[in-house]
């Protein structure tokens, strides 16, 4: 069985009060759930939600690390300062790193690499861009984004990683693919790992959908078969809504 996994991206919100009470918030929410549940604050708020979630059911993930173990990599952090504060997870690959910050495959999968040596979990975004949507080429973007960053991969190292595919055309715009689109191009994607793997590793590997997921339709995004569960962006700041998505698992 695969993990059902729900997932807050909280990007660059929240400052250390607002941490504080929405961590707390969720634990006090949060109790009886399937879903495995995790929170990603921003870098400097870490700790703190470690600390708060400690008792819960609630993991906290880092939103980026460098691939490089230590040194002068001014503004960077690694993995060794996030495990030695407790942080197992991390999210790599997300759009706005890729749009914003210049992160192409070849460096994910140097962080990627350095993340599963480390023994960490990563959750690796991709997806395709509304142009390349319209040109029908949907696929083929992430069929490459795919293979180019995780492809040489043992398949042990399956173990470590969840996959999240995030149309960038449906991030934070409000605009969700439907189930049908998201069901499509997940199977997609099993179908991609089987071939480069084999089908118990591609039935094996959790695979979210993410992109303007809200209460309102993550219970039928959630009831599709090749989707296990959702990274969530807007929705996850607020701990009604957030909840509401969780008990959509
Ligand atoms: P959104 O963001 O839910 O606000 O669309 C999703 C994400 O970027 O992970």
């Amino acid at each position: 069985m695969r993990a059902k996994i729900v997932a807050g991206n909280w990007k660059m919100n929240n400052n250390a009060g607002e941490t504080q009470a929405l961590a707390q918030g969720l634990v006090d929410a949060i109790s009886n759930t399937d879903a495995q549940v995790v929170i990603a604050p921003t870098a400097v708020n870490l700790a703190n939600a470690v600390t708060l979630t400690e008792n819960s059911p609630i993991e906290v993930a880092a939103q980026n690390m460098h691939f490089a173990d230590s040194g002068a990599y001014t503004g960077e952090i690694s993995a060794d300062m996030l495990q030695s504060i407790g942080v197992q997870t991390v999210i790599l690959g997300h759009s706005e790193r890729r749009a914003y910050f210049g992160e192409d495959d070849a460096l994910l999968e140097k962080k990627v690499n350095q993340a599963l040596a480390k023994g960490m979990q990563v959750i690796f975004c991709f997806g395709e861009e509304l142009e390349e949507r319209q040109a029908d080429r949907h696929f083929e973007v992430v069929g490459s984004q795919l293979k180019n960053a995780l492809y040489k991969l043992d398949a042990a190292a399956w173990k470590q990683i969840v996959l999240a595919y995030e149309p960038v055309w449906a991030i934070g715009t409000g605009e969700t693919a439907s189930p049908e689109q998201a069901q499509e191009m997940h199977a997609f994607i099993r179908k991609s790992l089987t071939e480069a793997y084999d089908a118990e590793l591609a039935n094996g590997v959790s695979i979210l959908y993410g992109g303007s997921v809200k209460p309102a339709n993550a219970k039928e995004i959630f009831s599709k078969p090749d989707v296990d569960g959702g990274l969530i962006g807007g929705a996850s700041l607020k701990v009604a809504d957030f909840k509401a998505i969780v008990d959509s698992i």
